[in-house]
């Protein structure tokens, strides 16, 4: 009697990814490189178990070209699509009113149809990043998605109150992350910075779940189907 439950109970776990298989994915980040430092694991999981993961860069702020390239690379090695939505060069996201900046998520809502959307928590520093994610709110107006928050992102570790509630084990993916990290050469090893630091926030949400490697996330809105 125990064992098929255990199975049953495995099977269920591995099998939650299948959520969103054949279905899209959206990613938004106010920045080339945020995505990557929060959730590059659970992307490259998603796109590996047959999503459509599309990582929409909202802006960049400098260096358009490089950081675009880098932004371009990271993707492929995640396996990801990316978008660039202020596409016209050096842009920052006070450039625009936040009605625009609604309009131009709904627009990329309206035509991709996510299954889920990940982005910025409230728990950000970044005054960008909190556009982001309040713009982004919006949105579930739109469509019943699935709805999540990543962990803050910075170069430098600074402490932000954040306290995930949902765990992605990434133990298989973290390599491909940390890689995806690196191709970011223009915010981290041409400033001197090492990548350990993300992988040292994702060996300690593995510990709160019993797993190796894990990115956490707070739940803004999910089914239980
Ligand atoms: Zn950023």
């Amino acid at each position: 009697m125990n064992a098929p439950l255990t199975k049953e109970l495995h099977n269920r776990r591995v099998s939650l990814f299948s959520r969103y298989f054949g279905q899209t994915v959206l990613a938004i980040g106010a920045h080339p490189d945020d995505l990557e430092l929060a959730i590059g694991g659970t992307l490259a999981r998603l796109s590996r178990n047959g999503a459509r993961v599309v990582m929409a860069v909202v802006s960049v702020p400098a260096d358009f070209e490089t950081r675009r390239g880098e932004a371009a690379r990271a993707a492929e090695i995640l396996g990801c699509e990316l978008r660039v939505l202020m596409d016209d060069g050096c842009r920052r996201i006070d450039d625009i009113k936040s009605y625009q900046l609604v309009n131009m998520l709904d627009s990329l809502v309206r035509e991709l149809a996510p299954a889920a959307i990940f982005t910025h928590s409230a728990s950000e520093f970044h005054r960008d990043h909190v556009a982001v994610h309040s713009a982004c709110l919006s949105t579930q107006r739109l469509k019943a998605f699935d709805f999540f928050h990543f962990n803050p992102t910075m170069t430098r570790a600074v402490p932000v109150a954040f306290h995930p509630r949902a765990y992605v084990d990434v133990t298989e993916t973290i390599e491909l992350k940390m890689q995806a990290i690196e191709v970011h050469a223009s915010q981290f090893g041409a400033r001197g910075l090492d990548t350990e630091l993300f992988r040292d926030i994702a060996r300690l949400n593995g510990r709160m779940v019993g797993v190796k490697y894990a990115e956490g996330l707070d739940v803004g809105r999910m089914l239980i189907a």
